[in-house]
């Protein structure tokens, strides 16, 4: 249920409210709105007894909130939420498209650095780059580990872009979180509520990515996992679903980009590389998701794709990538984006 506290509400009505919520054994979030403060009261709430929140100084009115995920629901905050990565500058939520690329695996100083001032002088705010990764084989490479968590802060010196990079277990987090500015949760670990709630409790913003097979419901209910720690730092990311199709590696559902938007204030971006899994497909699939509304894009980026340790066959091109760039500004234009 949400608390809706009467406008000109001081701090502590609302500190009481929160008193009253945590007597009742519940969790509370609370959302400071542009005109109205709201205290979400999470938890089971059978048996319950609402009285003494109700009759609460300031308390206008309690809500229920139907749908099963709460924090990441519409229901609870009307205004779309925007999430920092690293600077003010670098936000994803907002009017400007937000862009994170870079390579699948961090390879080595050469690989990285060079992709990283090439995509932040085409325009990109972030980089993305997997130190740890979660392969299907276990002896295919597996990523440089703490070397490539270093290769990336080195990175992000050089060029200032945020850093966002996969978190594969609870044990990783504090390592990972010492380098990168957002943690990546990858579609395999969607369904980890234990990585999911260690995530929330570390601080530092969380890109989650859809599972291969997930629901919508199930998508925002891995996102309430990270919020209702108390981080309401969340991009979702659509990077595809498994189906039977076989002419894509994933099938890319842009169609999730409004039903996101109805259901919920998270931003959402989209990953066309494991999307699609063909780099000649990516470039309309970028544009195709910012006609859609997505907020930003995470694209694979390889200054030498043939010859990468992972994923090149959806890889694009520095070059590609700087077309892809230009290419948006039109398609942001025209639905009342810039980027
Ligand atoms: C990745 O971003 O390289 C990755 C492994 O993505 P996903 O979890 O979507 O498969
Ligand atoms: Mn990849």
């Amino acid at each position: 249920m949400i608390v809706v506290m009467k406008s000109g509400c001081t701090q502590a009505d609302v500190d009481h409210v929160v008193e009253l919520i945590r007597q009742l054994g519940l969790k509370d979030h609370i959302i400071v709105g542009t005109d109205r403060t709201v205290v979400a009261a999470l938890g089971d709430k059978r048996g319950i007894d609402k009285g003494s929140i109700e009759n609460a100084p300031m308390v206008d009115r309690i809500v229920p909130i139907l749908a099963p995920y709460k924090v990441a629901s519409r229901e609870v905050k009307q205004e779309p939420s925007v999430v920092p990565l690293l600077t003010p500058e670098a936000e994803i939520g907002t009017q400007k498209i937000g862009v994170i690329a870079g390579p699948c695996s961090v390879e080595s100083e050469a690989q990285i650095m060079d992709v990283a001032r090439r995509v932040r002088a085409a325009g990109a705010i972030g980089l993305r780059g997997g130190a740890f990764k979660p392969r299907t084989n276990p002896y295919d490479f597996q990523g440089l580990g703490e070397e490539g968590l270093r290769l990336l802060a080195r990175a992000r010196e050089e060029t200032g872009l945020a850093v966002v990079t996969e978190v594969m277990s609870i044990a990783q987090i504090d390592l990972v979180a010492e380098y990168a500015d957002v943690l990546q949760i990858g579609a395999r670990n969607m369904h980890n509520f234990n990585l999911l709630k260690a995530a929330g409790q570390c601080g530092k913003p969380v890109l989650l990515k859809r599972g291969m097979v997930a629901s919508l419901d199930e998508f925002l209910l891995a996102a309430e996992y990270v919020i209702s720690e108390g981080n309401p730092n969340v991009v979702l990311c659509e990077r595809g679903i498994r189906t039977t199709e076989t002419y894509v590696r994933n099938t890319l559902p842009l169609a999730i980009v409004p039903a996101i938007k109805r259901e919920s204030h998270l931003p959402i971006i989209v990953d066309p590389s494991h999307g699609t899994g063909h780099a000649y497909m990516v470039p309309a699939m970028c544009r195709a998701a910012i006609a859609a509304g997505a907020d930003g894009l995470m694209i694979e980026v390889h200054p030498d794709p043939e010859h990468a340790l992972t994923d090149g066959a959806q890889s694009i091109t520095c070059e590609a990538f700087e077309q892809v760039m230009q290419d948006l500004r039109a398609v942001a234009a025209a639905v009342g984006r810039t980027s």
